[in-house]
């Protein structure tokens, strides 16, 4: 096949304002370690949705494409490009990747913590009209530079779990690692209810909870995270008790031994110390805005409280997650997970429909007309 020199991609020019179908140049020449490859399944990220809303933002950082869970077939590479465990990469191949890191800077090298690269570069935070162009997903092709972690596929994965697995299940992993794990029996609380929310509860659940307990809304949502394993569910909307004191009713008045943080609303912090049980964990994974509202050290010591942030995740944590979706395939059902795929035109309408709740996981297929 001809290597293609331009791609049809969806391009933010304006918060919250429609994507507009632009053509954009492909680099002519594929650096050595680097990849072209023809996207097959871009999945959406909250993250996706909180850029286009302009809740996320910078000056600068317009125009670009969205999407930073996605799943490419190798049209072209430059010489020497393998994958993050050394296999190479051939023309036809399946592949998913990460974030690009420096490899030199204080946090890859001193720290040797991917997640604090200063210069780690999220296809989707690159601007499109200058080159490599085309780096995230809501595009036909897409670049993938040298310094991004690829992975090549197992067939077992599905395109839109190992999309999921780019972003959203791997932080949800990393959260539960960073957390020391989920110890056999204990009582977990999950706070949120959107996609890492429930993979959440499906992970708590696989991972051996004794009582697992989903904290969000609306109401259809906690309908699914019960599907994905919770054993019980608060709705934050019924106003009619705490949510404090619901989940202290639900673990016979002592709280949870684990809390994660999914939801990031700024109630989640002293809700997060207040239903956590004594010698308990929490993990905030969610708290993407600026402020929230304050907790009280006196209840984290007392408490004998253990609080652990956790960053996103790297190429270990994307790699556990397309083993993990491997492992578990027939455990849950995943696919309730996702929407329809639909073609790059219809992007904008399914942002807009996740930005208010209507649908969990949009799926676009750019291949699609
Ligand atoms: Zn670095
Ligand atoms: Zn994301």
């Amino acid at each position: 096949m001809t290597i293609p020199t331009s791609t049809r991609a969806a391009v933010l020019t304006e918060h919250r304002a429609p994507l507009l179908l632009q053509e954009l140049p492909l680099p002519a020449t594929i650096e050595p370690g680097a990849a072209l490859v023809r996207i097959t399944c871009s999945t959406l990220c909250g993250t996706d949705i909180e850029i286009w809303e302009g809740k996320m933002t910078f000056p600068g950082m317009l125009p670009m494409v969205l999407g930073h869970e996605m799943v490419g077939e190798v049209v072209a590479v430059g010489e020497g490009t393998r994958d993050a465990i050394g296999r190479e990469i051939t023309v036809g191949a399946r592949i998913g990747w990460s974030e690009s890191t420096c490899g030199e800077c204080f946090g890859c090298t001193v720290l040797r913590q991917p997640v604090a690269c200063s210069r780690r570069g999220y296809g989707f935070l690159q601007r499109s009209d200058v080159p490599p162009f085309a780096t995230a997903g809501l595009s036909e092709y897409a670049y993938v530079v040298p310094g991004a972690a690829k992975l090549l596929l197992p067939d077992e994965v599905k395109d839109t779990w190992a999309s999921m697995a780019g972003c959203a299940a791997k932080t949800v992993l990393r959260a539960f690692e960073r957390a020391g794990g989920v110890r056999p029996g204990s009582r977990v609380v999950v706070q949120g209810s959107g996609a890492l929310g429930i993979f959440a509860t499906a992970v708590a659940r696989i991972s051996g909870a004794g009582k697992v307990i989903t904290v969000g809304a609306p109401a259809e949502r906690l309908a699914v995270a019960r599907r994905f394993g919770a054993d019980a569910v608060v709705d934050i909307a019924d106003g009619s008790e705490s949510t404090v004191n619901q989940v202290l009713e639900l673990t016979g008045g002592e709280g949870a031994d684990l809390v994660i943080d999914l939801a990031g609303a700024p109630s989640v912090g002293p809700e997060a110390i207040g239903m956590a049980a004594q010698q308990g964990t929490v993990v905030i994974v969610g708290s993407t805005g600026p402020t929230g509202d304050p907790i009280t050290l006196s209840a984290i010591m007392g408490k004998e409280l253990t609080l652990v942030g956790s960053l996103n995740g790297d190429v270990s944590d994307y790699y556990r997650a397309i083993e993990f979706f491997r492992a578990f395939a027939d455990r849950f059902a995943w696919d309730e997970l996702f929407s329809e795929p639909c073609g790059l035109a219809e992007a904008s309408d399914r942002i807009a429909d996740m930005s208010t709740l209507g649908e969990i996981k949009a799926v676009i297929d750019p291949r699609l007309p």
